[in-house]
Order: structure tokens, then sequence, then C-alpha cells
């Protein structure tokens, strides 16, 4: 076995299938958000970014860096071990409690990414539930996934928020056997929101779990940023609410809320848990400031919802190929992954402006796309730039405009890239 061969194989294979990844170096500027120095080619530029996912840009602030650098002065940079050993720091109590405040639940559990706390909540509840089906949107993100995977229960995908599928899927398992429903809140390739009530309600119908991942929505929606769930008044209605810590409250980690048992259960059975080391104290403080201004302050999810709403409109306008949302996130449909990256290459290098490309296996083959995120912190001004850049852009490279742009429906679950597949082992 010739292995150095053996990688670069793999890696030419994404080469010619056009979906080689590559990352821009770049440096965020605290006080002038979304600019950043990007570095290229021995250079150092000030670009302006549109795809971060620290929503409201609350990574940047005040409240939350003074909290971390706090924390960090008192208490140290690292956790000091596993939550078993000694990694328990009280930043990290204190944040689990506003947590399970943020959802109305018992008790919550804090994991060091919300890829890690799908992956290990999901595979150990489907692992400790006797012969568990678990039913799960194909549209699910590949933690979710992952934790479907790894908890060797036997699995079904229903077409995504397809009620119907759903319930033929409950009614066939019967209503004595333990079932799982995992789903997302927002799904954040399309910004298109589940019938959480309409799954609330088979849930219960058919005796059912449910778990929803509401990574895209907590901080944004929701009088305190609680989500989808606490805008729509369901949150006692799911059994679990996943989220993560680094997307709108703009640190790292991730977390689960639910019933004082299933915490219990998931923090003394998860492996993904118990066998590294916790967060660090910093980050649990700057995390806890960081929900706590948001459960009071709407200014930024006012701001954010504006903006969002105009970049939809001024696109749409100038006939760009918006796909339709009912959310803050904005998709550019492209369809093609060559074009993709070549536009994304044009708009940071021409001009300056920075979105990353989304291809296969993100989304389905065909419906390659340009994902936008606008903030707050994008003015009205920025934005026009932004449809400018777009239109000499879309000009230049002969992307088709379409203004009733709609991506073909995705049919199959959306799959892992092959160096996650290969390390599930
Ligand atoms: C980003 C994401 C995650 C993972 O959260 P991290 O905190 O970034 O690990 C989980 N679920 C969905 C839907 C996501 O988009």
């Amino acid at each position: 076995m010739d292995y150095q061969r053996f990688f670069s194989e793999a890696i030419d294979q994404l080469h010619a299938e056009r979906r080689y990844r590559v990352f821009a170096d770049l440096e965020r500027i605290v006080g002038s958000f979304p600019r950043a120095i990007w570095r290229s080619g021995g250079q150092a530029r000030e670009i302006t970014v549109w795809c971060s996912n620290d929503y409201l840009g609350m990574g940047q602030h005040p409240e939350v860096i003074a909290a971390m650098q706090k924390a960090a002065g008192r208490m140290g940079s690292g956790a000091g071990g596993t939550r078993n050993i000694s990694g328990t720091n009280h930043p990290l109590v204190e944040l689990e409690a506003e947590l399970a405040d943020l959802h109305g639940k018992e008790a919550a559990l804090v994991f060091t990414s919300g890829f890690i706390s799908n992956e290990a909540s999901i595979s150990t509840i489907g692992r400790l539930l006797p012969n568990a089906l678990i039913l799960s949107d194909e549209l699910n993100h590949a933690s979710m996934i992952e934790g479907v995977r790894r908890s060797g229960a036997e699995k079904k995908i229903f077409r995504h928020n397809d009620l119907n599928h759903l319930e033929d899927l409950l009614k066939a398992a019967g209503r004595e056997r333990a079932k799982l429903i995992v789903f997302e809140s927002v799904y954040s390739m399309d910004g298109d929101i589940a019938p959480i009530e309409g799954i609330a309600d088979l849930a219960e119908r058919y005796n059912a779990m449910t778990y929803i991942d509401e990574v895209h929505a907590v901080g944004m929606y929701g009088a305190r940023g609680g989500g989808i769930t606490e805008r729509e008044g369901l949150a006692h209605r799911m059994d679990v609410i996943e989220g993560t810590l680094a997307k709108a409250f703009g640190v790292i980690g991730g977390y689960i809320a639910g019933s004082a048992a299933i915490i219990d259960a998931v923090r003394s059975y998860a492996p993904g848990f118990i066998f590294t080391t916790a967060l660090p104290p910093a980050i649990a403080a700057a995390a806890s400031a960081s929900i706590r201004h948001l459960k009071v302050s709407s200014v930024e999810r006012e701001r954010h919802q504006r903006q969002a709403q105009r970049t939809k409109d001024v696109l749409k306008a100038a006939g760009l190929p918006v796909m339709p949302s009912e959310t803050h996130i904005v998709p550019l449909l492209v369809g093609d992954p060559e074009l993709c990256k070549q536009a994304s290459d044009r708009l940071l290098e021409k001009h300056g402006i920075y979105i990353q490309p989304i291809n296969y296996p993100t989304v389905p083959r065909g419906t390659e796309r340009l994902r936008i995120t606008p903030t707050p912190f994008h003015t009205d001004e920025l934005i026009d730039v932004l449809k400018d850049a777009l239109l000499e852009t879309w000009e230049a490279l002969g992307i088709p405009y379409d203004e009733t742009a709609q991506a073909p429906a995705a049919r199959s679950e959306r799959i892992i890239p092959l160096v996650v597949e290969k390390s599930g082992g």
C-alpha cells in the first residue's frame, strides 16, 4: 500500500469533481464587523464578510469579550480536565442553568461543540432506548446523521418536512415501539422552517420522542432568543432542544436542554460527553454573557430580520436568483460547482466580498449556491455594494438569472464526506 499516493488520489478526486475546498485566511476586526483582513499571496487586504454564522455579531460584543477576558484573568485558560475528573467549573454550571431557563426546561448539558452535542446525544438516546426506531428528516445536518448512525438503532428517513410521510412511518412502527423523531427548526442551506407543531402532534398521537436542532434559530428567534420553538410557543412540546453557542451567541460549544431524567442519562452514558475535556471557564462565561444579553435585548434580532429582508428584496429586484427562504438566510442559486467557485473567487479578488461557495455534499448536486448571511451590521449601503458586485459577477461569468429561482427538490439524505465516513470505523 502506497499511503501517500492513496491520500493524494483522494484529493485529486475532489479536484476532478470541482469540490476541493480552499479556506480564506481571515482576521476579523473588532469594532468594524463585518470587515476583516484577508491574507493572500503575501498581501493583506480589507474585505467584507457576507457568509458568517456569527449572525448577530455577538462574537465581538463588548459584554461578551469582557466576560471572556475577566474569567480568563481569574480562572485561567483551560478547564483542567473532563467534567468527570476535574473540569466542572462554576461558569459552566451557570451556563447550563442559563440554557435550561432559555428553553423552559428542567436541565441542560453543554458539550464542546454543536456537532458533538448532536452526535453524542442522538447516539446515546437511540442506544439506550430498547429496539428504538429513529425517524430522521432527509435534510438533517451531518452531525445528526452521525448520531443516528452511531446509535446502532434502526432508522427511517422521512421526506423533508413531509408530515404525511412521517405519519406513515410512525403508524407502521406502532404506538408501543420506542421512536425518536430528529429534525431541525431552521434548515440552514435553504432557510426553510419545519412544521414543528405538526410534528409535535404526530409525536403525541404515536407516542414518539422529539429531538429538535435549533442551531440556526437560538438567539435569533423568540422574544428571548429561545428559537423558533419559543416564537411558536412549542418548546414545552419538544423532549430535547439542541443548540449551539457558536453561531448567534458568537462563542463556541453546543448543548441539549430537556427533562432532568433525559439530561442526566446523556450526561451519564454519552462517551462524547464523558471522555473529553470540558469547555474552558472563559468560554462558558462569554456564552452566558451573550445569552443573557439576547434574553433582554431584541434590537439585534429586529435589525437582523430587517437587513436580511432588505438583502432579499434588493437582490431579487435586481433579477438575481434568490432562492425562497422564510428566514434570515439568503441563498443565491448558481447550480454548477465550477461556476459557484469562480463566482466566489471573483467576488473576493475583484470586489473584496467574501462569500464561500456551497457545493456538494453540503447541498445536492445541481443546487450549488452562494449562501449569504446578512447581519445587523450589514448596512443598506453594504447591501447595495453587494448587489452591484453580484451583478458584475453574474454578467462576467454568464451565470443564469432566474426570477423564480427554485432548487430542484433534494431526494436523498445528505451524504457525509468520504473522510468522515472512513473515520467512523
Ligand atoms: C453548525 C451546525 C451544527 C454544529 O454546530 P457547531 O457548534 O458548529 O459544531 C449542528 N447542526 C446544524 C444544523 C448546524 O448547522
